[in-house]
């Protein structure tokens, strides 16, 4: 910890939990940013951008700029750029996901097209239908390279348990016997997008985050120091429960905060 020069760390459940800042976090931030320790908010969830993170994050007193937030819709843009832009001049896509995703997509000079597209990109979509399906299974037949934003089979709501990116990506996968390249965590496409960004080492880095089925296994998969903090799912009774084990515990950032300094200032 005490050679710590870079973190990583996912949002919801690490720095606010709904519309509450969570504790610890604005003194966290504040640390690093005084230490020079770079740092960026990898998050799978794309309906938000970058900005709109960085504007909910300020209301709260927690002052990030929306260049230190990654989310899997970008790194997916960002993915596609470096992989398949550079080799090819033009570059089509079909697209299942919101406006923001399309957006993106097309900000990056890549031509939206539902016939023999090179690309099939999937994201999270609330306006999925058989159609949509049947659209992304025929080009990804045909050859279109299949790539999804995150693997979130679900998602919490005041309704209940909805079906995420994951379940999306499911039915196109079982419909045309393909799997997807995944960018968002625990894939480590999206924590490669990440530290090019802060140009990190991975001998000094740390990913923090409240789950260990998508944070915990990024920072394992990447390679680099992982941090759990309790203020999530997960509580120290269901620790071992899980195959992965994180190699620090913390009760919350102010937790964190606290051990970081005092270790740092020895
Ligand atoms: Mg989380």
């Amino acid at each position: 910890m005490k050679d710590i020069q870079y973190v990583f760390m996912d949002i919801d459940g690490v720095l606010y939990r709904g519309h509450t800042p969570l504790i610890g976090a604005k003194e966290f931030i504040n640390y690093l940013t005084e230490h020079k320790i770079k740092f960026i908010c990898v998050t799978n969830n794309s309906a938000k951008t970058p900005a709109d993170y960085s504007r909910k994050l300020k209301r709260m007193g927690i002052n990030i700029h929306q260049e230190n937030i990654v989310n899997s819709g970008i790194a997916t843009v960002e993915y596609i750029k470096e992989k398949f832009l550079n080799q090819k001049k033009e570059l089509s896509a079909y697209v299942v996901g919101g406006n923001g995703l399309i957006s993106l997509i097309k900000d990056a000079g890549i031509t939206i097209k539902e016939k023999n597209p090179d690309l099939v990109i999937v994201g999270w979509d609330v306006d999925f239908t058989y159609d949509k399906m049947k659209k992304a299974s025929l080009a990804i037949q045909k050859g279109a390279t299949y790539i999804g934003t995150n693997p979130d089979t679900t998602y919490p709501s005041e309704e209940g348990i909805l079906p995420g990116c994951g379940a999306i990506l499911a039915s196109i996968t079982t419909a045309s016997g393909v799997e997807p390249i995944i960018i968002g965590k625990p894939k480590s496409l999206i924590m490669e997008i990440a530290a090019k960004r802060i140009s990190a080492l991975k001998e000094k880095s740390l990913m923090i985050g409240d789950r260990i089925d998508t944070d915990i296994q990024a920072g394992k998969n990447f390679g680099i120091k992982t941090a759990l903090v309790l203020s999530g799912v997960v509580t120290r009774s269901n620790l071992q429960k899980y195959e992965v084990s994180p190699d620090y515990v913390f009760e919350d950032m102010m937790d964190l905060y606290t051990k970081l300094k005092n270790i740092r200032r020895v």
